[in-house]
């Protein structure tokens, strides 16, 4: 974690890219790595979502931050089974529901809760294997189990394309998350409804959302390089 942040920037750089953003986009500013300063920074930029992508650096985070009770927070990163109830006490959305093994776990555990969390799939559009997320044809064949799980708000999907793609391929990913998720819907299942698509992050934002985004995960576009950045990890 780095605390060589200062506020100005942050909030210029949040002013910027809202002016480029459709009312429809919700935009998460992704604050791993960053300190709870620069988180404070973009909350007093107005940015109220925010995600994160290791439980336990999200949690000595947020102690940090106990007074800014208006956050909606994130999880963004791969869950360990031993780790959900944490990230259910913690976190409102699960952007990252990405095996039925995790997702019934995760309903199990939200069955207690008075607010089910909000969580969409994460899926790879074209084979990544060193990523997590469901396969095409995996995520088609859970989806009778996953609408089973009705502890959970299953809301949409959410997918991260391979690095370093050229713009050509990452438009027909994301085009291709977009019609997966009318697919699921026209398939009429009576729990899960795809209304939110969680796809784009800093480099690949602008083109998530012409085709479609509805949630963008920035880092490092908001916060600057992280220091040790590892593009793959996720
Ligand atoms: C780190 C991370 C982001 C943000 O990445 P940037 O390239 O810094 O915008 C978005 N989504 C996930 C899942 C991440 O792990």
């Amino acid at each position: 974690m780095t605390a060589s942040f200062s506020g100005a920037p942050i909030s210029a750089r949040i002013l910027q890219i809202r002016k480029t953003l459709p009312p429809t986009v919700r935009l998460i500013a992704v604050t791993k790595q960053v300190s709870a300063e620069a988180v404070r920074a973009a909350y007093m930029a107005g940015v109220r979502d925010f995600g994160e992508s290791r439980i336990q650096e999200a949690i000595a985070k947020q102690a940090e931050l106990a007074d800014l009770t208006d956050i909606t927070w994130h999880f963004i990163g791969h869950l360990q089974t031993n780790k959900v109830q944490q990230a259910l006490t913690h976190f409102d959305w699960i952007h990252s529901v990405d095996s039925l093994k995790l997702a019934k776990r995760l309903n199990h555990l939200a069955a207690e809760l008075p607010h089910p969390p909000h969580c969409c799939l994460q899926v790879k559009i074209v084979p990544d294997p060193p990523k997590y997320g469901f396969d095409i044809d995996d995520l088609w064949q859970a989806l009778p189990q996953l609408d089973q799980c009705t502890a959970l708000k299953i809301v949409g999907l959410m997918t991260i394309p391979p690095y370093g793609r050229e713009t050509a391929e990452l438009q027909m990913i994301f085009q291709q998350a977009r019609e997966l998720a009318s697919a699921i819907n026209q398939r009429g299942f009576s729990h899960i409804q795809m209304q939110q698509l969680s796809m784009g992050m800093s480099a690949d934002y602008p083109i998530a959302i012409a085709a479609g985004a509805t949630l963008i995960r920035l880092g490092s576009t908001i916060f600057g390089a992280r220091p040790n950045a590892l593009p793959q990890q996720v």
